[in-house]
């Protein structure tokens, strides 16, 4: 098989950049080694930015984003049990953000890929990377246990933090990493959003986080210990845990209903450079992880091969290597903003063990600047709703 950009990873980086390289006559093959209902079903990020959500509509695949996202204008910030609202609108110039599932995006994704003839391959065995230093980069696979190659001009590492394109060039990068001492317990719950608007609580027994997936789903996190056992949480007593870190003094009421889902993930901030060696490019979660207190995982997932595809279609029209060569400068400069903001959000929020007297009082000093003073305000705003590209 040969084809001009080889693809691994069904995740929103590698759909996006398939999608959008289809828009301008470009042929991309995808490799994932999962099943596509597997994809379609993993519960994680589920808020959009503006800039996220005017790219897929560019695309053409924001006919149900449209629909059924719902527009949020702010968040508010919880603590002292009174709550505080940053107004996205007010501050940003009318930016706002949009709640609308990760698993959601990725139908319409692969729906649109396949509805216009696109190559997505679904649970594909050993896949790996060959000669992208050269000229003739190669991808080996198994498709229904026979191996196969593909040839490619370009190969995009799009398969997320435990790939295997970043360890195929582990020798070319340096990598920058801080693992955090605690990690979020999240649940899906069937009951309606006992609030408009995210709500992000700071409290004395650990962050609290209300969010929601549609007008009937709410997602709920608590901060817990990055080793959590998610067996010693019946249902009652992760309730009653955010029954009391998301209390309010002004009436408000946390609404419960069965959860359907519910599980512990570690947080850590993880940054590889360069996001090239040769002719192979990382995008997304396979470059870097951030911690979710921002929610930007899949926003810079998406920024990324933003860029590579614009570099990629230069490289077609004009046989011109510049975008290409600048690629990984231009999106480090924006990943370590994102870094920056997300390591702040979840600095700002979250208790942390070695926490002295000193470092809770500074805590509460910089949430009531952020939502007393229009600058501090802004600046969350401005990064919330995603920096200009
Ligand atoms: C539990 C969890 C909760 C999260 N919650 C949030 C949130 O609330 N907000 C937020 O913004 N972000 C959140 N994130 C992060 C967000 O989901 C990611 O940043 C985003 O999915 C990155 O997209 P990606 O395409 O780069 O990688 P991925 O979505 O990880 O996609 C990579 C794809 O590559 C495939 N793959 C891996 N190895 C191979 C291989 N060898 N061969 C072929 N295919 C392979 C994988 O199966 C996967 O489908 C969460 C992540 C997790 C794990």
């Amino acid at each position: 098989m040969h084809t001009q950009v080889g693809i691994i990873g069904a995740g929103p980086a590698g759909l996006v950049l398939s999608h959008l390289l289809h828009l301008k006559g470009i042929e991309s093959v995808v490799l994932e080694n999962r099943p596509r209902q597997y994809c379609e079903e993993r519960v994680r990020a589920g808020v959009l930015e503006q800039g996220t959500v005017d790219l897929l509509c560019e695309m053409g695949v924001g006919e149900r984003l449209k629909k059924e996202g719902l527009v949020h204008g702010g968040i508010e910030l919880r603590f002292g049990g009174k709550g505080h609202r940053i107004d996205f609108r007010e501050l940003t110039g009318g930016k706002t953000i949009t709640i609308y599932g990760q698993s959601e995006v990725l139908k319409d994704l692969t729906n649109a890929r396949l509805a216009a003839g696109g190559q997505v391959y679904f649970d594909v065995d050993d896949v790996s990377v060959h000669d992208f230093v050269g000229n003739k980069p190669k991808i080996r696979f198994a498709r229904n246990s026979k191996p196969e190659d593909l040839t490619c001009d370009l190969i995009a590492g799009c398969d997320g933090f435990h790939g295997i394109c970043r360890p195929a060039i582990s020798q070319a990068l340096t990598i920058y990493e801080r693992e955090y001492p605690f990690g979020w317990l999240g649940i899906l719950a069937e009951a309606p959003p006992s609030s408009e608007e995210l709500i992000y609580a700071y409290h004395e027994r650990g962050f609290a986080l209300l969010s929601m997936r549609s007008p009937q789903l709410s997602r709920l996190y608590i901060q817990c210990s990055p080793e959590e056992d998610i067996h010693l949480w019946p249902d009652e007593k992760i309730w009653g845990e955010l029954h009391k870190r998301l209390e309010s003094t002004e009436g408000w009421k946390l609404i419960e209903g069965p959860i359907t889902q519910k599980g512990v993930t570690g947080m850590r901030s993880f940054v590889a450079e360069p996001m090239q060696y040769g002719n192979l490019f990382l995008a997304g979660d396979a470059a870097h992880i951030v911690p979710p207190t921002g929610a930007k995982g899949l926003n810079l997932a998406v920024a990324d091969v933003r860029v590579l595809a614009q570099a990629i279609v230069e490289f077609y029209k004009s046989g011109k290597r510049h975008l290409l060569n600048q690629y990984s400068a231009t999106c480090l400069r924006r990943v370590w903003k994102v870094q920056r903001f997300s390591w702040w959000m979840t600095s700002m929020f979250h208790l942390f063990p070695d926490a002295s007297p000193f470092d809770q009082k500074r805590q509460m000093a910089e949430l009531d600047y952020v939502t007393s003073s229009r600058a501090g305000a802004q600046t969350l705003a401005e990064n919330y709703v995603g920096l200009p590209m």
